[in-house]
């Protein structure tokens, strides 16, 4: 049963991906949170590289739109009820969502690697609904307050955030070190910015387009790159990171690294 302070409508509008590159406003019934989940209004949802994939090709890989789907998966809102087993205090809560449901019973999930549930369940991903939608549940424990100084925008940057800042760590970046990131979207930005977080103290970032190379000196990169005009081979970095997804920004990466450093890939598309 929801429990709620405020009147909740019984329809909402939600945002569908009916056929590639079609998307209409539908109406839908407001989900009701189970028992250990929380009921959510949308008030940011940020656009992932995997929705515009969605919306363009109706694909990525194997997981196919065979069915109408709400795309969004970067997402922040405020608690607006809870199932019965949550405390009603946190009715009000500003929150970032975590925007999956791992199954909590097998062998990966029961030793912390929830992330690799092969029964995941996540938000804009075949035949799971995301949040282009007024509300949203996901489980309480996966909605995580943001302090009154953080935006909803912000918020709704949390989840890609979290996969540079996790890139970071995986690749050791420590104090003083020298980074090379291959790709200035999004993901990579927001990796240049975990890796000032982390003490890096040469942060170069690579990419072909001239705007994104200027948005990375913006956002985080000490230097940028055009590796269709200049070679990384000599670069000597304690660390490389792949956020490109393209092979010869990998190959050519990989022999940027210096004897012990580290390498990390986060985008495969073309590696497939
Ligand atoms: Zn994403
Ligand atoms: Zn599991």
């Amino acid at each position: 049963m929801l429990k709620t302070n405020t009147s909740i409508p019984s329809k909402m509008r939600a945002a569908v991906l009916t056929t590639k590159q079609n998307i209409r406003l539908e109406d839908r019934p407001v989900p009701q949170p189970e028992a250990d989940q929380v009921l959510i209004q949308v008030k940011a949802v940020s656009v992932c590289g995997s929705d515009v994939h969605y919306y363009l090709e109706g694909r990525i890989g194997d997981f196919v739109v065979e069915r109408p789907l709400v795309l969004g998966h970067e997402v922040s809102g405020v608690i607006v009820g809870v199932g019965d087993n949550v405390p009603e205090q946190r009715i009000g809560q500003r929150v970032a969502i975590e925007p999956q449901r791992p199954c909590g019973t097998c062998l990966q999930c029961r030793t912390g690697h929830y992330n690799l549930c092969p029964h995941m369940e996540f938000y804009a991903t075949p035949p799971i609904d995301g949040a282009f939608q007024e509300y949203v549940t996901i489980q309480a424990s996966f909605a995580h307050p943001i302090s009154d100084n953080v935006s909803y925008e912000e918020g709704a940057l949390l989840e890609p955030l979290s996969v540079g800042l996790w890139a970071c760590h995986k690749a050791h970046i420590s104090p003083g070190a020298r980074v090379l990131i291959a790709g200035a979207g999004p993901i990579g930005i927001l990796t240049a910015q975990a890796a000032r977080a982390f003490g890096a103290a040469e942060i170069i970032v690579s990419d072909i387009q001239h705007e994104r190379r200027q948005q990375a000196m913006k956002y985080g990169a000490t230097s940028t790159l055009d590796p269709s005009k200049e070679s990384v081979e000599q670069l000597e970095v304690d660390a490389f990171i792949d956020c490109s997804g393209a092979a010869k920004a990998v190959q050519s990466g990989i022999r940027a690294v210096r004897g012990q450093g580290t390498l990390c890939l986060l985008e495969w598309e073309e590696m497939r």
